[in-house]
């Protein structure tokens, strides 16, 4: 928790918030606060800036917000829905690094028990990008959305707007970009890669398949990989 994230219920007047839960647990406990301390804050979906700690007991901070988040990724980044552990990881890690937009898709090697995961609440997802939010000390949740039709995600629910169409798959010939100016909608495959008739109905709309090169890397590896060699 490299940020305390705060929510419109902790004001307690103007410029004062109360700590309560994990994040007072953080404070006392990881941070070991004294008063007079300050700490790093930023209100969810707002500016950033700094909290003096007031008093312990409760515990009371007195915040300035004077600082713009960091900027978005320009990036929609669509996942093939992985196993739920890996889910959450996934989600955390894409958060902190910057990703506002995440879409996660079936595909015909996604097990059909992921999608009846609990980890797929909006509750867990919404727990989920407020670790990696704190993690980066950014405070814009991303928004994130399920679709359980490979095809229809493909021609119809895809996001619009002019972005730079990618699929990554380890066999194809071309290179991940490097150095990318324009906004991506980056295609991740499920555990088992896409069969044949996906990778079709992705290059009719428009992918082009690019590789990382010939080891197979797991999804959050290569998602890793994808957006640190991009951007
Ligand atoms: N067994 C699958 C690999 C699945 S890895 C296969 O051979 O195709 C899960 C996903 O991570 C892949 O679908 C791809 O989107 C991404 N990935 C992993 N390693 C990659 C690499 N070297 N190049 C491009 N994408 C990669």
């Amino acid at each position: 928790m490299n940020l305390i994230l705060l929510f419109p219920d902790d004001f307690v007047s103007e410029n004062r918030v109360r700590l309560t839960g994990r994040r007072l647990e953080h404070v006392m406990n990881v941070h070991r606060a004294a008063a007079g301390d300050v700490l790093t804050v930023g209100v969810v979906d707002g500016q950033l800036g700094r909290g003096v700690v007031l008093s312990l007991d409760p515990l009371e901070l007195e915040v300035t917000l004077d600082r713009h988040p960091p900027p978005a990724l320009p990036l929609t980044l669509v996942v093939a829905l992985p196993r739920p552990k890996v889910l959450n990881r996934i989600v955390a890690a894409t958060a902190s690094m910057g990703v506002r937009r995440l879409c996660l898709i079936n595909a015909w090697r996604v097990e059909k028990s992921y999608w009846s995961s609990p980890r797929l609440s909006p509750d867990n997802l919404r727990a989920q990008s407020i670790l990696g939010i704190e993690q980066s000390r950014d405070t814009i949740l991303p928004d994130i959305t399920t679709h359980r039709f490979f095809r229809k995600f493909v021609e119809e629910e895809l996001p619009p707007g002019d972005s730079r169409r990618l699929v990554a798959h380890p066999a194809a010939t071309e290179p991940l970009p490097r150095n990318v100016s324009e906004h991506v909608t980056l295609v991740i495959g499920p555990e088992g890669g896409f069969i044949e008739a996906e990778l079709a109905s992705l290059d009719r709309a428009g992918f082009a398949a690019v590789t990382l090169g010939e080891r197979i890397l797991r999804t959050e590896t290569a998602i890793a990989a994808a957006v640190g060699r991009m951007f």
